[in-house]
């Protein structure tokens, strides 16, 4: 569980973040909107700690995020962010990609590696894929090679920051059938910032709007579509 308290960050003078508070339940879609340069994005990086706070903080499972570790925690919460570049290395082929990070830490022989390659790619629809290149893939395919890549660390959180920018209708459709598909056969919490809010809606259990760097609505994309918020309505009634 994720527990964002009382959360502020400023730019010099820009205040971006104003007392940001939410709480994100394990196995959660949970969504986060909103107009342009509000402040999506540098509160995905403090879920990461790409950003630090300058004051409030990040809990996940009790412990502050931004505190040194304590020793004899159990096993470390696994996170990993989709970039909405993808992020991948063109020189490389499909598998090598995926394994890149299993190949860095040692922690398997070859063949385990190998296999976790090909069962992460078939969770994307990408089976059999390994030795495509990847300056060869539509910009859909490259989407999902990088959720392969990231699933290959075993998050416990994923992370995708505007998946569907560059991609079409039907691409994105494919996309949330891939997010949603991840959700049945791995045990993971899922945060996602998009503008896209046919996309967010359709996959989300909960969404958070954001406007001006505050909270401003929390729940079901069914009540954030009767939300009487001006705000809400506005971005509803421009973007859709
Ligand atoms: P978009 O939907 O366009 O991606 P966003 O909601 O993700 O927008 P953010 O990227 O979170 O917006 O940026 C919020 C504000 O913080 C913007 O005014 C941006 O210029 C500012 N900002 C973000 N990162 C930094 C930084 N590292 N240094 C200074 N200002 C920053
Ligand atoms: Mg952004």
């Amino acid at each position: 569980e994720i527990r964002i308290v009382d959360l502020n960050k400023s730019f010099g003078e820009t205040h971006v973040l104003k007392d940001i508070n939410l709480e994100i339940k394990p196995g959660e879609t949970f969504s986060i909107i909103g107009p342009s340069g509000t402040g999506k994005s540098v509160l995905l990086k403090h879920i990461v700690k790409l950003e630090k706070p300058d004051s409030g903080t990040i809990y996940i499972d009790g412990h502050d995020i931004f505190e040194p570790k304590e020793k004899n925690t159990p096993r470390e919460y696994r996170y990993s962010m989709v970039f909405q570049t993808s992020a991948l290395f063109n020189s490389l082929s499909v598998g090598e990609n995926v394994g890149l990070w299993l190949r860095e830490k040692r922690v398997c022989t070859e063949a385990r590696i190998r296999r976790i390659i090909g069962e992460k790619l078939r969770l994307v629809g990408l089976e059999g894929k390994e030795n495509m290149m990847t300056s060869e893939l539509s910009g859909g395919m490259k989407k999902r090679v990088a959720i392969a890549r990231s699933l290959a660390m075993n998050p416990d959180l994923i992370l995708y920051d505007e998946p569907t920018a560059e991609l079409d209708p039907i691409t994105s459709d494919e996309l949330a059938r891939v997010i949603m598909s991840l959700k049945k056969e791995v045990n993971l919490t899922t945060v996602i910032v998009s503008h896209d809010l046919n996309f967010a809606f359709h996959l989300s259990d909960r969404v958070a709007m954001i406007n001006e760097g505050r909270i401003i609505e929390v729940g079901t994309p069914s009540e954030i579509r009767k939300s009487d918020n001006p705000a809400i309505k506005k971005f509803l009634y421009t973007t859709t």
